[in-house]
Order: structure tokens, then sequence, then C-alpha cells
């Protein structure tokens, strides 16, 4: 319980098709705590089941400031997309690597809350940006999936270490971290 190792690449848990929550329990509950205590103890702004072991569809995310914006979202639906947004991204599971990534800007979600209570919401911007970065989390899917073939040669290097288990020098992120 609290603070969990997060799942690295090439981890093969990052590549499972996750399983719908069916029991809104005080598990869950515990769940929900330990993704959020673990999202705070980084710079990232969201952060999904699967990258802390639990192949459980739901993940956190928090674009405030002060840790004071907490959304849950609960076997997450994406129903409609609309615009374009174009975001380096970078993911708490891959150190050290990051790429801009086409998006859609707005995007519209039916998800269930804590309780089992099924809700649909509107959002746009880095919110939006960051429901389809996690959701992808939940069917398998990384952001260096949806970048061209020519970006992801350049990341080529630091995947292989990543891959090999050697450390990759961090840079101080910049960038926006799911
Ligand atoms: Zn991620």
């Amino acid at each position: 319980m609290g603070n969990q190792l997060i799942v690295q690449y090439p981890d093969p848990r990052l590549r499972e098709h996750c399983k719908p929550v069916t029991r809104f329990d005080s598990s869950l509950g515990n769940l929900i705590d330990d993704l959020a205590s673990t999202l705070y103890s980084t710079t990232g702004i969201g952060l999904s089941a699967p990258q802390i072991g639990q192949l459980q569809q739901l993940f956190v995310m928090d674009l405030s400031d002060n840790q004071s914006d907490l959304q849950v979202y609960i076997n997450p639906v994406i129903t409609q997309k609309a615009g374009l947004a174009i975001v380096e991204e970078a993911c708490l599971s891959l150190p050290g690597v990051a790429a801009n990534v086409m998006r859609a800007s707005t995007v519209s979600v039916q998800a269930k809350d804590r309780h089992g209570n099924i809700r649909e919401t509107k959002l746009s911007g880095m919110h939006a940006v960051c429901i389809q970065h996690e959701t992808d989390h939940l069917h398998g899917k990384l952001f260096i999936d949806r970048i061209s073939a020519i970006r992801r040669l350049r990341l080529r290097k630091t995947l292989k270490s990543l891959e090999s288990n050697t450390d990759v020098p961090l840079n101080s992120s910049t960038y926006t971290q799911f």
C-alpha cells in the first residue's frame, strides 16, 4: 500500500488489455489511493493502473499545481473526438523518451467514478491529451506507437537502452509526463 514502483518499458504488462472494473469496493478504493499517492510522488499529471502492475481499467489524473484536482476514470470509453492537438508527450514508464504526438484536442469520455456511478465529461487541451494517453495504457498502447517511423528511429538508441535495462540519462523534464 502507498507508493508503488512504476512498471517500466519493456515490461510486457504494459502491452496487456486491462480488465474492466466490476467491484466498487474498498479494495478499489485502496487501488485508487495507491495510484494517487504514486502519481503525486512523480512530476507526472496522469497514471494508469497497469503502470503500477494492476491490469484493470482505471487511471487518475491531476493537472492542478497543488494536488487539489484528483480525477478518477474507471472503465473509460472515449465516445467523441474532435480537433487536433500536438503535444510533446513523455511517459512515466519510458524515462528519458519524449516525442510529439498527434491527438484530438477535444474528447468526450464516459467513465465510472469510485462509487460506480457513470458520467460523461467533455474535456479539451491538456486534459484531453492526458485522457487519450491514459486510455491507451488500458489497451496496451504506448505513445511511441503513435509517432512516425522516422521519429521512432530517432528514439531507437534510448529505447534500446531501456530494453537492455541500461540507465538512461534523465534530462530534467520540461515535457509533460503521463
Ligand atoms: Zn504513460
